[in-house]
C-alpha cells in the first residue's frame, strides 16, 4: 500500500493547515511556498488521482468542480477575479505531489516555475 498524499494527511488533519474552503469532493489550501500573490491549491478529496490527465479521464465532472471551485476562490482572494490554473504534469515539469491539484495563481504574476 502507499503512503498517503501530504494532501490527505492534511485532509484528516495529521498536518496542520489552514483549509480555506471545501465542498463534498474538493478542498483548498494556501501553497506553502507561495510563487504569486495569491497562490492556491484546489484538491480533490479523494487521492485516486494522480495527474490531471488521470482525473479528466476518470471522472471529468470532478475535474470541472475543481475549476468552478477555482474561480470561487479567485473572486475571493482577488481584485478582478482573474486567474491562473496550473496542473503541473510530471516530475520534470515539477510536480512532486502525485494526487491531483490545481494551482490557482493570480496577482502580479512574475517569471517564475509556475508564473512564467
Ligand atoms: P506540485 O509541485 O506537485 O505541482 O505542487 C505541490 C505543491 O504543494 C507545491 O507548490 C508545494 O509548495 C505545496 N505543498 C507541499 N507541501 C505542502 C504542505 O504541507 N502544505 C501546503 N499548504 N502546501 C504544500
Amino acid at each position: 500500500m502507499t503512503e498517503p498524499s501530504i494532501f490527505t494527511r492534511i485532509l484528516n488533519g495529521e498536518i496542520p493547515a489552514e483549509i480555506l474552503g471545501e465542498t463534498d469532493r474538493v478542498f483548498a489550501l494556501r501553497d506553502i511556498a507561495p510563487q504569486a500573490p495569491v497562490h492556491l491549491l484546489v484538491i480533490p478529496k479523494t487521492a485516486e488521482y494522480r495527474d490531471v490527465v488521470e482525473l479528466a479521464a476518470g471522472d471529468p465532472s470532478l475535474l470541472a468542480e475543481m475549476v468552478a471551485f477555482a474561480q470561487e476562490l479567485a473572486a475571493t482572494h482577488t481584485d478582478d477575479g482573474d486567474f491562473r490554473l496550473v496542473f503541473n504534469t510530471g516530475e520534470t515539469v515539477g510536480q512532486t505531489v502525485f494526487h491531483v491539484h490545481a494551482h490557482v495563481l493570480a496577482g502580479d504574476l512574475q517569471e517564475g516555475t509556475l508564473a512564467s
